[in-house]
């Protein structure tokens, strides 16, 4: 089942590296299954069901894998996240404390999103307009081991349509850098996300629930 759910996701994509699989629904075998199928790029938004995967794939030589943590950050926390094998991203930064430990507990520079909320939510994550994200993106220039390479956001489950989140999105990246990726869209959003120029869609239900 899998293996059709993937293949059809990625279909409607039309390109795997837009796709990010993300593993919180799956044992590891699911990732292996998806893996064999020539894909890298996992999310995962727990560190601590992160890093045992991360150390399987890795004590299984699975040396390309790509691994993104998408989840929300705590300061305790980070070092684990800066300990994971194959990390290629963090897609949650939102703190600009969180932002001074990770560049200080990195060995070398990873690539970071910053996650924007715009759906305004009082308990998701994010920052909530383009002037604070301007000045975010302004102080980790200062950093040498944080690389901004994005912004991430969630629609709300319920209320404002994902168009409105997204389209935020879309605005606040054209006034502060259009060099930045967007990571928008899942499961149940991935088609607007898609027509509205996400680089990075998150998929996990889609494939590893149905
Ligand atoms: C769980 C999760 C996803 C994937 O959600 P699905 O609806 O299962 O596709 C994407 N992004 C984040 C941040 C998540 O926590």
């Amino acid at each position: 089942m899998i293996t059709k759910n993937y293949q059809k996701i990625l279909d409607e994509i039309g390109d795997k590296n837009k796709l990010m699989a993300v593993t919180k629904y799956s044992e590891f075998d699911d990732i292996k299954e998806v893996y064999d199928l020539g894909h890298r790029d996992f999310g995962e938004n727990r560190i601590e069901s992160l890093l045992p995967k991360a150390l399987k794939a890795q004590e299984l030589g699975l040396s390309d894998i790509r691994w993104h943590f998408i989840g929300h950050i705590q300061s305790k926390k980070i070092s684990k996240i800066t300990q994971v094998p194959n990390l290629k991203s963090v897609q949650s930064l939102d703190s600009i404390k969180h932002m001074k430990i990770f560049d200080e507990k990195l060995a070398r520079p990873l690539d970071f999103y910053i996650q924007v909320n715009t759906s305004a939510e009082e308990q998701k994550g994010g920052l909530w307009d383009s002037s604070t994200v301007q000045e975010f993106y302004n102080a980790a220039k200062e950093l040498k081991n944080i690389n901004i390479v994005g912004l991430m956001t969630m629609a709300a489950a319920s209320g404002l349509p994902p168009r409105e989140s997204f389209q935020k999105l879309v605005d606040i990246r054209n006034e502060i850098d259009p060099n930045l990726k967007l990571s928008m869209g899942m499961s149940g959003d991935m088609k607007v996300a898609l027509e509205l120029g996400s680089d990075c869609i998150r998929v996990g239900s889609a494939i590893f629930k149905s």
